[in-house]
């Protein structure tokens, strides 16, 4: 099963990427953690994402598509991918295409995550990660059951993302609703659109989006 998790920045794709992750052994293919891995690797690609990012401008189509190519030739991919935060642009969709009939395998869902704009920005400004093994926390919504603790590896170093600030918050949702959004119509003539209330609870989003996997 491969789907893509749709939505603004900060309506729950990672979080619910990876409880798919643990529960069926899908893979989540996020774009914004190669990117960011990129720029950690000071690589040509992450120098030039780097500022656009910092923004939160879109980086070039040309080359999220090349570093999701690339991901996409991985074993493991056949499991089942969850795509997280691409395509976000009419360009990437018909990209996206092109790549899976290449390789021979095609999307099952599109599941779009709805989510107030206000309670977006919230989100965004409280959210924290662990910097051993990555696993997303929020000040209010998800802490760690120890405080500072990580659940998942125990360590004690957590990090925020340079982006997630009010100012590039806002640029960002403009970028979604300007140039990600518009992708709608086409996977809705392909009969692949669900849409799955975002607001509600991390665990009544998961039940929600396991229960269009499994066709109900
Ligand atoms: P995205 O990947 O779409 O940008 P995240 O999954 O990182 O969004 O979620 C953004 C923040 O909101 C995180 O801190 C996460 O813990 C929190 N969050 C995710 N889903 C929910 C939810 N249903 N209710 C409340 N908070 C949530
Ligand atoms: P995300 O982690 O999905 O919130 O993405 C963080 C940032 O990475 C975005 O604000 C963009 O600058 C960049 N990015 C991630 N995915 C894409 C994409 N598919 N197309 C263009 N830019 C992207």
């Amino acid at each position: 099963m491969n789907i893509i998790l749709l939505g603004p920045p900060g309506a729950g794709k990672g979080t619910q990427a990876s409880r798919l992750e643990q529960e069926r052994g899908m893979v989540q293919l996020s774009t914004g953690d190669m990117l960011r891995a990129a720029v950690a690797a000071r690589s040509p690609v992450g120098m030039q994402a780097k500022a656009v990012m910092d923004a939160g401008d879109l980086v070039s189509d040309e080359i999220v598509t090349g570093i999701l190519s690339d991901r996409l030739d991985g074993e493991d991919v056949k499991r089942g991918f969850i795509l997280d935060g691409y395509p976000r642009t009419t360009a990437q969709a018909q990209s996206l295409e092109s790549l899976l009939a290449l390789k021979g395998t095609s999307l099952d869902h599109v599941i779009e995550l709805s989510v107030d704009e206000d309670a977006l920005v919230e989100r965004i400004i409280g959210r924290f990660s662990c910097a051993s093994c990555g696993e997303g926390y929020h000040d209010i919504y998800k802490q760690p059951a120890v405080p500072n603790v990580c659940d998942v590896c125990q360590s004690e170093n957590f990090r925020r993302r340079p982006d997630d600030n009010e100012e590039t918050v806002r640029n960002r949702l403009s970028e979604y609703r300007a140039k990600t959004e518009p992708i709608l119509p086409f996977y809705e003539a392909k009969g692949l659109v669900s849409r799955v209330d975002g607001m509600a609870p991390i665990v009544e989003v998961n039940a929600a989006i396991e229960r269009i996997l499994d066709g109900g």
